[in-house]
């Protein structure tokens, strides 16, 4: 039994059940003349979207859109197996991403060098799309699926460099990714999420003050459900950056730059008692995400400030 909501007028959340992990990771149905999903989820994850669809009475050929806001394989790897039973659809993509998804050698072997191959096994087979069925977008592009739900895409760079959000006027809101945030247990453990190769704080930055001004109603998350504290959730996002930023400049400071992997990710386990009570999720958080994204932080240091860091001041 697929976990279903309608979090909003003509818009399903599915919970893919995200690397067999309940309430990890979310797939949203938008139900429209023109009907769109929103993220595809992995291969892994493809049967139970298709059967979420069908629970809620729509039919896979009816698909018109995959909307995928990334082309990181848990939000996209599985649009290629998915389109096996929606004929009809069109998978749109930033237009940095879309090259890969009809070629995706190097990101999958991006994904194996960044987190390693049990990665691959979790996602599954990731099947090539074919050049015609990938609609590239930017900034700015819209997709009407009906009199009074028109999509308008935002580039939202920072977690990665193809990452797009969605704003929908039906009810506005906005499909933000993993551009904002983790948002897990209806917020009450909440996380910024910075990947490995290619986090950047400062773009990250930047995008959640230009979300703020869109002054959406609710934030669908795609790592989990919905949230109506658009406000506080952004600027708590905001704040969530400069506490990991500060724990960096003090280890630059202090001389113990090397072992700075394991403050933040204590700092961030402290957080997680709440997901006690998902023992699958509590573990994936701890000890294979908070490691993965505590990488991806360093990383951006490394590569942006130059190596070892010690020129690197406050401000
Ligand atoms: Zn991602």
């Amino acid at each position: 039994m697929v976990d279903i909501n309608e979090v909003a007028e003509n818009i399903f959340m599915l919970d893919d059940q995200l690397y067999s992990i309940p309430k990890w990771g979310s797939v949203y149905l938008i139900n429209e003349k023109r009907k769109a999903l929103v993220e595809s989820g992995p291969a892994t994850s493809a049967e139970v979207v298709i059967d979420g669809i069908r629970s809620i009475g729509v039919m896979a050929e009816d698909i018109a859109y995959i909307i995928v806001t990334h082309i990181h394989l848990d939000h996209a790897g599985g649009a290629g197996v998915l389109l096996r039973d929606m004929p009809q659809a069109q998978v749109v993509v930033h237009h940095k991403g879309a090259r890969h998804l009809v070629y995706p050698e190097k990101l999958v072997s991006s994904m194996a060098k960044a987190q390693g191959k049990e990665a691959l096994v979790r996602c599954g087979e990731v099947v090539p799309i074919e050049q015609e069925r990938v609609q590239s977008v930017s900034d700015g592009d819209t997709i009407r699926l009906s009199d009074k739900q028109v999509l308008r895409f935002i580039d939202a760079p920072g977690h990665a460099p193809h990452e797009l959000c969605i704003y929908e006027s039906r009810n506005q809101g906005l499909f933000t990714g993993d551009a904002v945030a983790v948002s897990l247990s209806e917020g009450e453990v909440f996380l910024p999420f910075q990947p490995p190769p290619n986090f950047d704080l400062e773009q990250n930055n930047n995008t959640i003050k230009k979300l703020m001004e869109v002054k959406a109603k609710a934030i669908y998350y795609s790592h989990f459900g919905v949230s109506n504290k658009v406000e506080e959730d952004l600027q708590l996002a905001l704040d969530k950056l400069q506490v990991w930023h500060d724990i960096v400049i003090q280890a630059i400071n202090e001389g113990t730059f090397d072992s700075v992997a394991e403050k933040l990710i204590a700092q961030a386990r402290a957080e997680l008692e709440p997901l006690r009570k998902i023992e699958p999720l509590y573990d994936y958080v701890a000890n294979i995400h908070l490691p993965l994204v505590a990488a991806g932080h360093i990383k951006y240091y490394q590569e942006k400030r130059g190596s070892p860091c010690n020129e690197l001041e406050e401000g």
